[in-house]
Formats: structure tokens, C-alpha cells, sequence
């Protein structure tokens, strides 16, 4: 039985009826990640003493929950107790996390098991996994080529089949991005639908926790594990509508589906454009109505993103200063120590970041590019919310071109140009899901974004679960 191949609802069959061990499924895919992680390198921590350990205790338990021994890799900016928590950067190397996030929590209530650590960007700032202070993480499908970033660790697990599924956290894309390179599902869920307690904030009014998979059904099962209001979060949301399994298999005839005007405005790859067009045109055979809509202020959600969320992140990382976390590097004073320790800790492209941030947050700039860039933003949540008044659901590709070589970018301004579709939708606060749709000419996956209401994630996944029917590849 290869474990790799299966489904979430086909694991949890063998397991609850005790016909596969939950120690089996642990060897066996402790084994299968040493062999791929020669070239893929998608983890940077796996604990195989805890992992045999926790699978024991799964055996001997009553053999219950949403996920009954399903191997699940988590975000290496996630909190799990008592193991090394680094956020992809030097300065956390050795920091050992007191306490659990809450999504990682529930994962484990419903008998999900905890593999590992996935690589990322140094505090999820990148869109390649190359950020990392550590190492890169190679595309299973072409490892010459980027896995996406910043959660491009997690990606690449599931597509290489070292797991089933995995958690990312999605800023700006960073979930979506890399599922579209990687050829898999990756959702980001509603702002608020999840809690962030024990995710190592970037920006904090963008930041959400969401899951990848190798298909939708196993995506919304993950979702409906992490999603609910939680005490600890004050910006999670109190909710009864947690069903997102349901309605998957109902047809999607009548849903009016918006294609955004603006997305030709960019230079989309061939192959993007012929898939984007494919899809559309395979949503309408499902009886789904396809419109035109147009998302105005599109083109400026990148000036507004790269000042919110430097702004935030340079107040989130102002904790670490080698006091309180990770890395200490010892000098004369107080001052120097702060200075030499956050010199050497960070990462060129997170000091960057801090210094956007710092400069556009500093005394008589607040105005200027802050509060500017916030008023940016509502004018495209509005836009949104005037396209959805006539649509239910948005349809984008997920990026404008599939994965580039690793080393190929080196100007930051054209690495970020990768998150132009999916950097609008955190802005926004709203629920989108990258299917997979098609390769291009190399075989390079190709992505295409679902973009829902606010908190409408269950119509979001019955229109994706179509579109994977229908399109999937
Ligand atoms: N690539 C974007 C950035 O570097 C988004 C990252 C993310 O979603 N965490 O900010």
C-alpha cells in the first residue's frame, strides 16, 4: 500500500479500521522523504523520534478524527511545542517552541500526523524559497526550477508525495503562488477564518493560515480542521457556517463568474493565457455564467502591499533583538548587541523590509505612505465588493507565468511582480484557491486562481471541485 497516492478520506478508511498502522504510515514516509529529500529539500526540521512516537500513541488511541494518521508537514513559521521554530532565519536558529499555534493544534485533535518543518523565505518574504537562511527547496516537478515562495516548502512536500497535506500561511501568496508552480492545491481562506495565535507574524493585517493538498476535497476537509473563532486571536471570527465538504459534489449551474478585465493589462505567458481561457470556457460548458468585471485599482495593490506589509513587518521583527529570542551575538552594550545580533541574524531581503517599513512609518512619512497606501486599499476592497455584487466568484490565473529557473530573478521589484493576482486578494481579506490547470511547454504546472466572498469558502471549493473535474491536471 503507497501511502503517497492516497487521499485523505482513503487513509483515514485503512486507519480507523486498523487495517494500516499509523506506525506503518510514519516508516513508510520517513522513508520515502530521505530518498526525495536528496533533491527536493522541502524540509528544514523532521523530529523521526517524535514522529515513530507520536504514531505509537495514534495506535493505541481510539482511532478517531478528520484526520486519523494522515502524515501533514506544517510552515516552519508554525508553533509546535518543543520543537525548533525558525521562520527560515538564522536569527531564531535553536528557538524552541514553548506552546502550539492553534491550527497546528487541531490538526493534531483530529489525528493528523506531524512530520516536519517545511523550508520557507526568511519570515515568509519572497515568492521562491530562496529567501531561506538556510537552503533552497527545489520544484519536484523540475528541480532546476523554484518550488514558489514564501511557503515553498510545503508546496513541494505534497507534490513530491512526502505528505499528504500541509499548512502554509499566505501574506501576499504565498500559498497560492507556490501551489500553482508546484501543480497542487493551495488555499488561502477568508482574513479571520483561521486563527494566527503561534504564527510568527509578517504583516499582521494579511497574514492567514491555510492548506495545501493534492486535491480539493482534501483542501476543504483541512480547512474545516483549522477554521473557528479562537479566544486567543481576537481578529478570528465567530462563525457557524464550518462546513466546507458538503456541498463539493453539487453542481455549479447558474453561478456567475467574473473574469477580471484588468489581468490582460499584464504579460501573460502563452500558455497562461490559452489556460485561462480554456478554463473559462469549461466553467460555462458546467452551465456556470461568465461575465466581465473589472477590478479598477488593480495595478496599484503592489505599491499599497510593499508599504503595508513592510510597515507591519518592521514593528512584528522589532522583537528580535537577542534577548528574548534565538540568536544572541554578545557586544560592548546593550545598543550593540541589539545591532549586531539583528546584522547578523536577518536576511538582505527582510533587512529591506525593515527599512521600507521604518522609513514609511518614521515621524511626518506616516501620512505620506501608510495612511496612503491604506486608502489604496480600501479602494480595491471596494472594488471588490462592487464586482460582487454582480458575480459570485472571480476567476484569474494565479500568476502571470509558471516557475522560473532557481538564480533566474535577482531584482527584487521583478521578483515581486510574481503575487500581482493573488496580492490584491489578502488586501482585500478574501477567500481564493489555486487549482491546477494544465503545463506548459516544459511541463511546468500552470495555476488558476478562484476568488470567493468574504467567508463564502464553501461555494468557493463546490466551484473548484467542479473546475478540478473538469480541468484538472
Ligand atoms: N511574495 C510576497 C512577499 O514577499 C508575499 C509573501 C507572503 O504571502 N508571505 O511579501
Amino acid at each position: 500500500m503507497e501511502i503517497k497516492n492516497l487521499s485523505i478520506e482513503e487513509i483515514t478508511k485503512l486507519t480507523k479500521k486498523g487495517e494500516v498502522s499509523v506506525k506503518e504510515i510514519a516508516k513508510q514516509t520517513l522513508e520515502y522523504i530521505k530518498e526525495k529529500e536528496n533533491t527536493i529539500r522541502s524540509f528544514i526540521n523532521i523530529d523521526e523520534e517524535k514522529v515513530l512516537k507520536d504514531a505509537e500513541k495514534l495506535d493505541g488511541s481510539e482511532k478517531k478524527g478528520k484526520l486519523f494518521g494522515v502524515p501533514v508537514a506544517i510552515k516552519d513559521n508554525m508553533n509546535l511545542e518543543g520543537t525548533e521554530t525558525t521562520a527560515g532565519s538564522k536569527i531564531l536558529k535553536g528557538y524552541i517552541s514553548p506552546y502550539t499555534a492553534t491550527a497546528v493544534r487541531k490538526l493534531i485533535q483530529e489525528g493528523a500526523l506531524i512530520i516536519g518543518k517545511t523550508n520557507m523565505d526568511e519570515f515568509a518574504m519572497g515568492s521562491s524559497t530562496e529567501n531561506s537562511a538556510f537552503f533552497k527547496t527545489h520544484n519536484p516537478v523540475n528541480p532546476e526550477h523554484v518550488p514558489g515562495g514564501s511557503s515553498g516548502g510545503s508546496a513541494a512536500a505534497v507534490r513530491a508525495g512526502e505528505v499528504t497535506a500541509s499548512l502554509g500561511s499566505d501574506t501576499g501568496g504565498s500559498i497560492r503562488e507556490p501551489a500553482a508552480f508546484c501543480g497542487v492545491i493551495g488555499m488561502k481562506p477568508t482574513y479571520g477564518r483561521v486563527s494566527r495565535y503561534g504564527l510568527i507574524a509578517f504583516a499582521s493585517s494579511l497574514d492567514q493560515i491555510g492548506p495545501f493538498a493534492r486535491n480539493v476535497k482534501d483542501a476543504a476537509v483541512m480547512l474545516e480542521v483549522i477554521a473557528g473563532f479562537d479566544p486567543n486571536d481576537e481578529t478570528s471570527v465567530q462563525r457557524t457556517d464550518t462546513d466546507f465538504t458538503s456541498l463539493l459534489e453539487k453542481e455549479i449551474k447558474g453561478k456567475k463568474i467574473g473574469l477580471i478585465k484588468e489581468v490582460m493589462d499584464f504579460d501573460l505567458q502563452e500558455e497562461v493565457k490559452n489556460s485561462f481561457e480554456k478554463t473559462a470556457s469549461a466553467l460555462q460548458k458546467l452551465g456556470a455564467e461568465i461575465t466581465e468585471v473589472s477590478i479598477p485599482h488593480l495595478k496599484y495593490s503592489l505599491p499599497a502591499y510593499y508599504i503595508i506589509a513592510p510597515s507591519e513587518a518592521s514593528a512584528n521583527l522589532s522583537r528580535f533583538d537577542g534577548v528574548r529570542y534565538g540568536l544572541l551575538v554578545e557586544d560592548k552594550n546593550l545598543r550593540e548587541t541589539y545591532e549586531k545580533t539583528r546584522t547578523e541574524g536577518f536576511g538582505t531581503e527582510v533587512k529591506r523590509r525593515i527599512l521600507i517599513g521604518t522609513f514609511a512609518l518614521s515621524a511626518g512619512y506616516y501620512d505620506a505612505y501608510y495612511l496612503k497606501a491604506s486608502r489604496v486599499r480600501r479602494l480595491i476592497e471596494k472594488d471588490f465588493e462592487k464586482a460582487f455584487e454582480k458575480v459570485d466568484t472571480l476567476l484569474t490565473p494565479t500568476t502571470a507565468k509558471t516557475a522560473f529557473k532557481i538564480g533566474e530573478i535577482t531584482n527584487p521589484l521583478e521578483m515581486y511582480m510574481n503575487d500581482i493576482f493573488t496580492i490584491p486578494v489578502n488586501l482585500a481579506g478574501l477567500p481564493a484557491i489555486s487549482v491546477p490547470s494544465g503545463t506548459d511547454k516544459k511541463g511546468l504546472p500552470i495555476g488558476m486562481q478562484l476568488i470567493g466572498k468574504w467567508f463564502e469558502e464553501s461555494e468557493l471549493l463546490q466551484i473548484a471541485y467542479a473546475m478540478e473535474k473538469e480541468i484538472g491536471g
